[in-house]
């Protein structure tokens, strides 16, 4: 048997990184899953491409977020590669790229790439890519952490995926899109497909295990739960009641921003606030 593809992830300092990107290395090439946020963060996993000294074959994306395909560019590097998505995740990022430039710009400054490219190679759930002796399989599963969020499984006994945001390693979580129905249901649905020896790479840290889907399922229910439970008639208030009790639950400010990000919308698609 071949050995399996060996799977390098970025940015290299891993402590303290805001979002993951990896590179499979196969036998003549390169697959990147994710892209990055930063210009500098995805300037260094493009050097580091060019210092393993293969080929770039493709890019494939894990769902819509801009802290996964905003350093597309800089990976890219004008490399004629296909950028590989289902449909849903390629028109979600189309949309919506304006208003994540209003919110990114202020925040990052110079780091979120002024020239951006999109995916441009439409994939459908379950179909599998092959580069050299490496299978990737998409799984396409709608809303989820994002409005639009697509897996990859690499191998064809399933024991490593590319799991993008459904699991976040112990740091807060964004829930602003609205879609935590969906989300906890994939999280049952994709605990039941794989293997209990299943190794998951993630968009922030890991890599995890299938036994973490338990915590992530907990941070949902708990950030609804605060919600929820907070006193609305004072809004400031209740947004700190928020903070509070998610930092019970994990006491990190690891992505803290995130959850923060968060409270507002999901009190409002609650009926709560204003
Ligand atoms: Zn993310």
């Amino acid at each position: 048997m071949p050995d399996p593809p060996t799977v390098h992830r970025f940015p290299t300092k891993h402590e303290g990184a805001f979002v993951n990107a990896y590179l499979v290395e196969t036998a003549s090439g390169a697959v990147a899953v994710d892209a990055l946020l930063t210009v500098s963060d995805s300037r260094e996993m493009r050097q580091a491409l060019e210092a393993i000294g293969k080929p770039l074959q493709a890019v494939l994306l894990t769902h819509s977020h801009p802290d996964h395909y905003g350093g597309l560019v800089e990976l890219v590097a004008g490399d004629d590669v296909p950028i590989i998505a289902p449909q849903g995740v390629i028109e979600t990022i189309v949309r919506d790229d304006p208003l994540k430039e209003q919110i990114l710009r202020p925040m990052f400054g110079d780091e979120w790439a002024v020239e951006r490219i999109f995916p441009d190679t439409r994939i459908a759930d379950g179909e599998s890519l092959e580069f050299d002796d490496a299978v990737f399989t998409v799984v396409d599963l709608g809303p989820s952490e994002s409005p639009h969020d697509s897996p990859w499984v690499l191998g064809r006994d399933e024991r490593i995926v590319f799991l993008g945001d459904q699991i976040y390693d112990r740091k807060h979580c964004f829930l602003a899109d609205g879609f935590w129905e969906q989300w906890l249901a994939n999280i049952e649905a994709l605990r039941a497909r794989f293997p209990s020896d299943v190794v998951f790479h993630i968009g922030h840290g890991g890599p995890v295990r299938s036994e973490d889907f338990d915590w992530q399922r907990r941070y949902i229910e708990t950030f609804l739960d605060a919600v929820n439970g907070a006193d609305w008639s004072n809004q400031e208030q209740a947004h700190a009641a928020v903070v509070a009790r998610m930092k019970t639950y994990l006491p990190t400010d690891e992505l803290q921003f995130l959850m923060e990000l968060s409270i507002e919308p999901v009190a409002a698609q609650l009926g709560l606030g204003e």
